[in-house]
């Protein structure tokens, strides 16, 4: 498939003259090798130009992908390295203020900067973290004299308005790159309104982009020169950080980083996934791959896991039916998700619905709630449902929660609340304050999908709801051991651990 070009991201600039001292190629065979790596969709140049001719590395700002392997984002860098003769260095800024992160949160990703430290290590790659307040990506550049930086993509507003500020302040080029979806999101021009919709185009463009990575040694290794400011991911990354919140605790079941997240997908193509379709409907088993706190981190990318599921499936055909099922979740709603925050400006809010929703929720925001909660009682699992509370228990104690109880539990908000607007408010607040996997688009397009209707139909009338698809307590429950696992959830997190 042809793809559609960039501008050329050199050509007409004097610059471009210079840099071929160092490289020794002529300026059109470098001209020509990156006007071509920034014809690959997944890369935007978000500032022009040529590469700094005084320039003595090519960074890759780290901040969504945090993995040293099956990084699109380090291969290209490491492309471009080459071209120019140079060494990469990656580089992560440790901040101290990222929006609703807590020290669980930062546990996690600092142990996943451990991995990342030793698989770039492995690739001849520097790393460099430095954390707050040392962390300003100007001085870092600067430091290192960096030639051109590579950055990755998040469709979330804050990253994309970071990423923004930075193109406009730095005088060397900028590009990113989309490497935490399977298919390139700008692939996909415009919003779509749902699974139904999105499916038929990934389903077109997936077999151009089920490929492995490339995962390049660098050409040149890097060599910190002497006195670079670098902190070690080997402590604590929070320390002295006044004020983080500590209040939401590490979970001992979960560890962070790239080895941790391969491991749990070996374990789960391997036993795991011939019974998905059927297990990941059952919260008292372990059924799913617990793959979403990595994804969310960037520890591991989708197109691993894709590739992962597909070798199974081909190795064992019988297979298919859940890799497909695998696949519908993995890439169709996950993508939809990246989908709807990046064409979303409100994605956040109750505003969001489409209008069918707004109409029915203002139609019956007078309905009388039989029960009201304020967020302290959701919070402390207080309520009068035990499957309910069985399922917050999960999210403050465990950090996650499963598909099935996240759906029940947003809707039960929405039923417990005083109004659409407070509802999607607290759901919010408590999915990112206690998921591993919170601040992610999946959680914002599913607190739109229980709440507003969001990527749904409407359904039958009934109170409080009004066209919302409803969920009552005794269905649900009757759908799997419901009793079990309001009993696994009395003993969280001592006896459930996932490895
Ligand atoms: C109210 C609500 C809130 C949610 N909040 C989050 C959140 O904050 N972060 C988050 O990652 N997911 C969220 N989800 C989506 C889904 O529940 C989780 O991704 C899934 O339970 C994670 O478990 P798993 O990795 O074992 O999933 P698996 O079943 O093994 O699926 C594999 C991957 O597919 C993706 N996926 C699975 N189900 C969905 C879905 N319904 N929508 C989009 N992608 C999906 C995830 O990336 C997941 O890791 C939410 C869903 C609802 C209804």
């Amino acid at each position: 498939m042809v793809w559609e070009s960039q501008p050329s991201p050199l050509r007409n600039d004097e610059d471009t003259r210079r840099s071929f001292i160092m490289t020794g190629t002529s300026s059109d065979e470098l001209d020509a090798t990156l006007a071509a790596l920034t014809n690959d969709p997944r890369v935007t140049i978000r500032r022009n130009g040529a590469p700094d001719p005084d320039g003595r590395c090519v960074v890759y700002w780290m901040q969504r992908a945090q993995r040293g392997q099956d990084n699109h984002a380090v291969d290209l860098a490491v492309k471009i390295a080459a071209a120019l003769d140079l060494p990469v260095v990656v580089y992560f800024a440790g901040i101290s203020n990222f929006p609703h992160a807590n020290l669980r949160h930062y546990a996690f990703l600092n142990q996943g900067l451990v991995d990342v430290e030793e698989d770039l290590a492995a690739r001849d790659i520097g790393f460099v973290m430095r954390r707050a307040p040392h962390e300003s990506h100007e001085r870092f550049f600067a430091d290192v004299q960096a030639a051109i930086v590579i950055g990755d993509e998040n469709p979330m507003r804050e990253p994309e308005r970071w990423r923004k500020q930075l193109a406009s302040a730095l005088e060397i080029p900028f590009w990113t790159v989309d490497t935490d979806v399977v298919v390139p999101s700008k692939l996909i021009e415009k919003a779509q309104y749902g699974a139904y919709t999105i499916r038929p185009r990934i389903q077109r463009l997936l077999p151009d982009f089920l490929h492995p990575y490339e995962n390049l040694k660098a050409h040149r290794p890097w060599r910190r020169p002497g006195g670079l400011h670098t902190d070690s991911v080997h402590e604590d990354i929070t320390r002295g950080w006044k004020e983080l919140d500590r209040s939401v605790e590490p979970v001992a079941a979960w560890r962070g980083g790239t080895h941790a997240a391969l491991k749990r997908l070996r374990y789960f193509t391997a036993h795991m996934l011939e019974h998905y379709d059927t297990a990941r409907n059952k919260p008292e088993i372990d059924g799913s791959s617990c793959m979403s706190p990595y994804l969310h981190f960037g520890h591991i990318g989708p197109l691993t896991i894709a590739l992962a599921v597909e070798e199974a499936a081909k190795k064992h055909p019988k297979l298919r039916p859940a890799r497909d099922a695998y696949f519908n979740e993995l890439i169709v709603w996950r993508e939809l998700a990246v989908n709807f925050v990046k064409y979303t400006p409100n994605y956040d809010s109750h505003e969001c619905a489409e209008n069918w929703a707004k109409e029915t929720i203002a139609e019956h925001a007078r309905d009388e709630r039989e029960f009201l909660y304020k967020l302290a009682d959701l919070e402390h699992a207080k309520t009068h449902d035990d499957l309910w509370n069985a399922a917050q228990t999960q999210m403050v104690r465990h950090g996650w929660m499963h598909n099935v109880m996240r759906m029940y539990w947003a809707k039960k908000i929405l039923e417990w609340t005083p109004d659409v607007k407070t509802a999607v408010k607290y759901a919010i607040h408590l999915n990112d304050k206690y998921f591993l996997d919170g601040r992610d688009p999946n959680g914002y397009a599913g607190v739109a999908w229980a709440i507003l209707g969001k990527f749904d139909r409407a359904w039958g009338e009934r109170p409080v709801f009004g066209k919302i698809r409803y969920m009552s307590g005794a269905s649900t429950g009757r759908k799997f051991d419901s009793k079990k696992y309001m009993q696994q959830m009395k003993v969280l997190p001592e006896q459930v651990s996932l490895f």
